[in-house]
C-alpha cells in the first residue's frame, strides 16, 4: 500500500529553489516510512508547480489501485487555483500535512530568501482556503514533521485510509436473514456498498450445510489440535465441540471459495445443524473476519473493517453486545456479553471450552468459549441506518476486571463502564439510537472512528468524557436538521 506525497509550490521561484523543494521533500519521505507501518510506503511525486503538475498528480492517485490517499505539502506558497482541476479528480483520503522541512527558525541567518522557500504557514493556508470553499473533505495535522505527535497522526491516517480502502473490497456473508421483527441490527445494504464499498449479500443455510457434510475427520482432528493448543478443555464427551469444529472448517472453505470477509447467522435459520454456531465463530472472529448476530451485516462488516485499522496495534477489537447492568449507585457496571459468541481476544485468561443447552433456537447444547474480559481503555462502536444516512456512535468505555465469579453464566462476559458516568453516557447513547450490538476495541480510540467517519462522510456522535445530556440532544437535533436540508 502506498500514499502518494505530493508538495505544493509554484513555477515563479526558478529551478533551483523547485530542485531545493523536491529534495527537502526526498529526506522527508525517507525520515517518514522509516516510522510507517512496515506495509505502508509514502511515495514522493514531483513537485507541483502548476495545474498540469497536479492533474497529473492527482490523475495517477485516484487510478492507482495500490494507492490508499495523499498527504499534501505546500512547501512555499502555491496558488490554490492551480489545485482545483487536481482536487476535482482526487477522491481518496487526503491527510493536508502543515509542517515544514525546519523546525526551528535560524534567527541569526533568516533572510527573505529563507522566508519565501518556507512558507508553508502562507501556502497551506491557501490551499486550505480552496479545500473548504469546494467543500472538499481531508483531515489536517500541524506540526514539525519528526514530531511524535506529528508521526503519530501520520500512522493514525495511513491506517484509517487502509481500512477504507479495505472496506471498499469487502464482501459479507448473511446466512439467513436478519431476526425477525428487530429493527436495530437491519439497514440499507445497496446504500451500504454505495458508502463503504460493502458487498452484502445472502447465502441459504443449506450452502454452508453442504458444506459441513463434506467436511472429512482429518479436517475436524486438526481443527480439534488447533483449539487444544489455544483453549482448555476438560469435557469426556467431545462430540459436541467436533460438531463445531467441523462447522469452522466449513465456514473457513466457505469464507475462502467466496472470498468473504465478515458474516452473519441468525438463530431462525439453523436448518441441518445441530447447534448455533459458537465456538467455530468464535474462533473466526480472533483472526479477524468479521462477525454479526441475528444477521446484523452492520456490525460484521464494521469488525472486519475495525480489525484491519487495528492490525499491528496492541489490544483487542471485536463485536460485543450490551447485556444486563450492576447499577450500584455510582459504581455501574455493564456486563456485555452474547449468547455463544464473545471473541476470545477480550480473554483475561486462557477461555475454557464448555457445553451447556441453550434456552433459544430449539438446538442441541453448543459448544462455547466461557471466560472472564480483559481490563483497559476502550472504545464500543456501533453503526445504525437513520433511513436517510447511517450514523456511527462511538462512545469511551472503560474496561474492567469482573468484581466477583459468575460460576452459573455460561458464556464469556467483558464487563465496562461507559464515560462520562453511567447516567450521561448510556443516555447519549439512546438518544443517539446507540444498538445493542457494538465493535468494541482496546487497540482503536475515538480519533480513529473520527477519521473513519469522516473518510466515508458517515455522520458521527461521539460520547466521552466531555458529554453532557444537553449537549448531546443539541448535537442531535442539529445533525436532525442537517439531515433534512440534504
Ligand atoms: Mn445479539
Amino acid at each position: 500500500m502506498t500514499l502518494y506525497f505530493l508538495i505544493g509550490s509554484q513555477d515563479l521561484y526558478g529551478e533551483e529553489t523547485l530542485r531545493q523543494v523536491e529534495q527537502d521533500g526526498r529526506e522527508m519521505v525517507d525520515s517518514l516510512n522509516k516510522v510507517l507501518p512496515d506495509h505502508i510506503r509514502l511515495i514522493q511525486k514531483p513537485v507541483i508547480a502548476t495545474s498540469d503538475d497536479c492533474r497529473q498528480s492527482c490523475t495517477e492517485a485516484q487510478a492507482d489501485r495500490d494507492c490508499i490517499g495523499v498527504v499534501v505539502w505546500m512547501h512555499t506558497f502555491s496558488p490554490a487555483i492551480m489545485w482545483i482541476y487536481g482536487l476535482q479528480i482526487l477522491r481518496k483520503p487526503i491527510l493536508h500535512l502543515h509542517t515544514q522541512k525546519n523546525e526551528k527558525l535560524p534567527y541569526d541567518s533568516i533572510d527573505m530568501d529563507f522566508m519565501n522557500l518556507n512558507q508553508s504557514a502562507h501556502g497551506d493556508r491557501e490551499f486550505g482556503f480552496m479545500c473548504t470553499r469546494m467543500g472538499i473533505c481531508r483531515e489536517v495535522l500541524s506540526g514539525y514533521y519528526q514530531n511524535p505527535d506529528v508521526i503519530e497522526g501520520i500512522r493514525r491516517f495511513a491506517c484509517a485510509a487502509e481500512a477504507v480502502a479495505f472496506s471498499a473490497g469487502l464482501r459479507v456473508a448473511m446466512f439467513g436473514s436478519n431476526m425477525r421483527d428487530v429493527a436495530v441490527t437491519d439497514g440499507d445494504r445497496v446504500e451500504s456498498q454505495i458508502r463503504y464499498g460493502w458487498n452484502v449479500n445472502y447465502y441459504g443455510i443449506g450452502d454452508l450445510t453442504d458444506l459441513i457434510a463434506q467436511v472429512g475427520t482429518e479436517q475436524i482432528d486438526s481443527k480439534m489440535a488447533e483449539y487444544a493448543g489455544r483453549y482448555d478443555c476438560s469435557l469426556t464427551d467431545l462430540a459436541p465441540v467436533r460438531e463445531q469444529a467441523a462447522y469452522e472448517v466449513a465456514l473457513e472453505e466457505f469464507l475462502r471459495r467466496e472470498r468473504i470477509g465478515a458474516f452473519t447467522d441468525t438463530f431462525q435459520d439453523l436448518h441441518g445443524m445441530r447447534q448455533l454456531p459458537g465456538l467455530a465463530v468464535q474462533n473466526l472472529m480472533a483472526k479477524g473476519i468479521g462477525f454479526g448476530p441475528e444477521g446484523d451485516y452492520k456490525t460484521g462488516a464494521l469488525m472486519a473493517v475495525l480489525c484491519r485499522m487495528a492490525q499491528g496495534r496492541p489490544g483487542a477489537t471485536a463485536f460485543l453486545e450490551d447485556y444486563t447492568y450492576d447499577l450500584t449507585a455510582g459504581q455501574e457496571l455493564e456486563l456485555a456479553a452474547h449468547m455463544l459468541e464473545v471473541c476470545p481476544v477480550f480473554a483475561a485468561g486462557k477461555p475454557r471450552i464448555e457445553v451447556h443447552p441453550l434456552g433459544i433456537g430449539g438446538k442441541e447444547p453448543p459448544a462455547r468459549l466461557v471466560f472472564d474480559g480483559i481490563a483497559g481503555d476502550g472504545i464500543a462502536v456501533s453503526m445504525v441506518d437513520m433511513g436517510d444516512r447511517f450514523r456511527l456512535i462511538c462512545a469511551k468505555i472503560r474496561l474492567v476486571t469482573p468484581p466477583q465469579p459468575m460460576p452459573a453464566l455460561p458464556v464469556a462476559r467483558v464487563m465496562w463502564q461507559i464515560l462520562p458516568d453511567f447516567g450521561t453516557g448510556t443516555a447519549a447513547w439512546i438518544y443517539a439510537g446507540g444498538a445493542h450490538h457494538a465493535v468494541v476495541s482496546t487497540a482503536l480510540d475515538t480519533e480513529d472512528i473520527r477519521l473513519f467517519a469522516k473518510m466515508t462522510g458517515t455522520e458521527l456522535v461521539t460520547i466521552d468524557e466531555h458529554t453532557t445530556k444537553a449537549g448531546i440532544e443539541q448535537q442531535l437535533a442539529l445533525l436532525d436538521l442537517l439531515a433534512r436540508r440534504g
